[in-house]
C-alpha cells in the first residue's frame, strides 16, 4: 500500500498540473462513474483543487453548464495495494498499459490517469461531510493543524493493540504505512510487538512526533518542478531502500546503529511484514 507522503505528492501535483483548469475529456471503466458523466457531463468544468486526505484523492470539480441542480463534484479514490494516478502530457507514452487505465481526466495540457483503482465515486460536498471512511480517519500527519494531542489520544485508546498494528490503523492517524510503520519503531527504539498500554508517554510522544516528521521530510523536498510522472518518484539513488531506510527491507542485514541483523515477521491480521533490530528494539 502507498505511504501517506506519496499519495500526497501525486495530489500536490494533480493539482499544479490540473487545478484551474477546464476538463475536456473524461473516460472511465466504472460504470457508476459514467453514468453520471453522462447525465451531468465532467467535460467543461473546471477542477479546483486536488488534495489528499489520509490515502484518499479527492478531486473537487465546479458545478456543471449542463447540471441545472449546480451541483459540485468530488471525484473519490483510494489506492489501496495498487492503485496509482499517474499525469502526462498529451502524446506522451504512458507508463502502464492502457488495459490497466480505470478514470482518465484530460485538460488541455495534461491527462491524468488512474490505474488500478479498486475504488472510485463521485461525491457532493454535502456526501464528503458525512462520509463514513472520510469522517472517520485520524489525524493527517501531513495536514498542517496536524492534531498530535488527538492522535495520542486514540492511539492509547488502543491499549490492546501491538504498536506496529495501531500505527498502521488509519482511524488512529492518517498517512502511515508498511515502510513508515517498522522505521519509526526502529527511530523510537519501540519493539513492533509491544502492546500500546505498556509503552511510556515518552515513547508514544516518540512515535507521533517522530512519524509525522518522517513523512513531512518526505513532501517538503524540491519538487517544485515536478509536473509528469517521473516527478511522482525522488531521484533513483534516494528511493534505493538500501541507501535511504534504517530497517526496512533490510531482513538478515547489520543493523545501522548496532551491527546485529535485522529481523522480519508477518504481523497482525493483515499479516504485514514488520521489520526490527532486536537489540535496539528489545
Ligand atoms: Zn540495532
Amino acid at each position: 500500500m502507498p505511504e501517506g507522503d506519496t499519495i500526497y505528492r501525486a495530489a500536490r501535483t494533480l493539482h499544479r498540473a490540473l487545478a484551474g483548469h477546464v476538463v475536456t475529456g473524461f473516460e472511465s471503466m466504472f460504470p457508476k462513474l459514467t453514468r453520471v458523466h453522462d447525465d451531468t457531463p465532467i467535460t467543461g468544468r473546471a477542477i479546483e483543487s486536488v488534495t489528499a486526505r489520509g490515502k484518499h484523492v479527492l478531486m473537487a470539480f465546479s458545478s456543471g453548464l449542463g447540471d441545472r441542480s449546480g451541483q459540485d463534484l468530488v471525484l473519490r479514490t483510494h489506492m489501496r495495494m495498487n492503485g496509482s494516478w499517474h499525469i502526462y502530457r498529451p502524446g506522451e507514452a504512458w507508463q502502464r498499459s492502457r488495459r490497466d487505465m480505470r478514470i482518465a481526466v484530460s485538460t488541455a495540457d495534461y491527462i491524468a490517469v488512474a490505474f488500478n483503482v479498486p475504488v472510485a465515486e463521485w461525491l457532493t460536498s454535502r456526501d464528503l461531510r458525512r462520509h463514513g471512511e472520510l469522517t472517520r480517519l485520524g489525524p493527517d500527519l501531513l495536514a498542517d493543524d496536524f492534531d498530535a494531542v488527538e492522535a495520542t489520544r486514540r492511539l492509547k485508546e488502543r491499549a490492546d493493540a501491538e504498536i506496529a498494528d495501531a500505527l498502521l490503523n488509519q482511524r488512529v492517524m492518517a498517512g502511515i504505512g508498511n515502510v513508515y510503520k517498522s522505521e519509526v519503531l526502529f527511530a523510537c527504539r519501540v519493539n513492533p510487538f509491544s502492546r500500546v498500554q505498556t509503552l511510556s508517554d515518552a515513547q508514544i510522544d516518540c512515535l507521533v512526533t517522530t512519524a509525522r516528521k518522517f513523512l513531512q521530510a518526505n513532501v517538503t523536498e524540491g519538487l517544485a518542478a515536478m509536473t509528469t510522472y517521473m516527478g511522482f518518484r525522488r531521484t533513483t539513488r534516494r528511493d534505493d531502500p538500501s541507501e535511504r531506510l534504517w530497517v526496512y527491507g533490510r531482513v538478515d542485514e547489520p543493523c545501522r546503529r548496532c551491527s546485529t541483523a535485522i529481523r522480519i515477521a508477518k504481523q497482525g491480521r493483515d499479516a504485514r511484514l514488520t521489520y526490527w533490530c532486536p537489540t535496539c528494539q528489545p
